[in-house]
Formats: C-alpha cells, structure tokens, sequence
C-alpha cells in the first residue's frame, strides 16, 4: 500500500462539515461537500478518488473514511492535517475561492480596478479572481491572519510568488 500523499487531494466534505470545507480551500485543496447521509454512495466516492470526511458515527468503520472527532472548525483542521499526514503535502494556500472551491485566476492591478474597494487597489498585490462567482481575493491582512493561523499548525510557508498562466 502506497502511503505518498498524491499532488491532488480530492475531498468530499460531508453537508456538517463547510467551514472545514473552507479551511481546506484556503489551503489549496480540492474540497467539495456532498451529502454523506447514504452510506452505500461511500464506496463509489472512494473508487473515484474521493476522501470522504464525515462525522457521522455511523461511518467510523468505513474503509477510505476520514472520521472527524472535533467540534471547530480549526480544530477539525488541525485533526485532519495530522490524520492525513498533510503536513508533507505542498499545498498551494490561497489558490482556491473559499465559496465555490473553483482555482483562482491571477490577474492585474488593473484587472481588480473596481472591483475591490479603494484602499486594497491602492495598497494589495497579487489578485487573483474565481471564475464561477468572479469574487476578487487579494494579499492583505486577512490573508495574512489566516496564514499566522495556519502556520501555527503546521511548517507551511506562504508561496509569495504569484503564477501568471492567465486562466485555462
Ligand atoms: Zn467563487
């Protein structure tokens, strides 16, 4: 059995579990949630490459499932990056939108022109845009505190270089 943690995790979220869902995405994971509630739809998400994550008792014993104990969100974070060995994962933080789980665009200064307020056109660098529901994220404090969190927790260091494929 092959214990290296592949490039591309891909997590299904049960319904309960968004804000981890989110806390994943900030980290650059593949994190969708779906509805764990039918047990038989477990091994087909398995086969497909899925990780479920749930934390219904009930699916404590299934094979290929991330049980989760913790109630907080952070907490869950924590649990998980330690269950899967996460830490050995270079994930790409602040590559994903947190609402739609779809990989942000980079784009220019310009581009943002608008569609943030003032002070961030003035001050961020590094936009980057989701193409499903177009929202704008930037480097700035928020990003900031969620990094110091997240460095807290493991040994991951920002990537301050910004990628410029322009989109697919
Ligand atoms: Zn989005």
């Amino acid at each position: 059995m092959s214990s290296e943690p592949g490039p591309e995790k891909l997590f299904a979220l049960d319904v309960m579990l968004g804000k981890l869902a989110k806390w994943l995405r900030v980290l650059g994971f593949d994190a969708r949630v779906k509805n764990l509630s039918d047990p038989g739809d477990v091994p087909l998400l398995v086969s497909s490459g899925f990780i479920p994550v749930t934390r219904r008792e009930k699916l404590m014993q299934t094979r290929g499932v991330v049980f989760i104990e913790n109630d907080r969100a952070f907490a869950q974070l924590k649990e998980i990056i330690s269950k899967l060995g996460l830490y050995k994962s270079s994930p790409r933080m602040f590559s994903r939108c947190t609402v739609c789980n779809a990989a942000l665009n980079a784009i220019s200064k310009e581009d943002a022109f608008g569609g943030v307020p003032d002070f961030v056109f003035e001050t961020a660098t590094d936009f980057r845009k989701c193409p499903e529901c177009s929202r704008i994220y930037w480097a700035g404090t928020h990003r900031k505190r969620m990094l110091e969190r997240i460095e807290s927790i493991t040994e991951w260091k920002q990537e301050t270089e910004g990628r410029n494929d322009g989109g697919e």
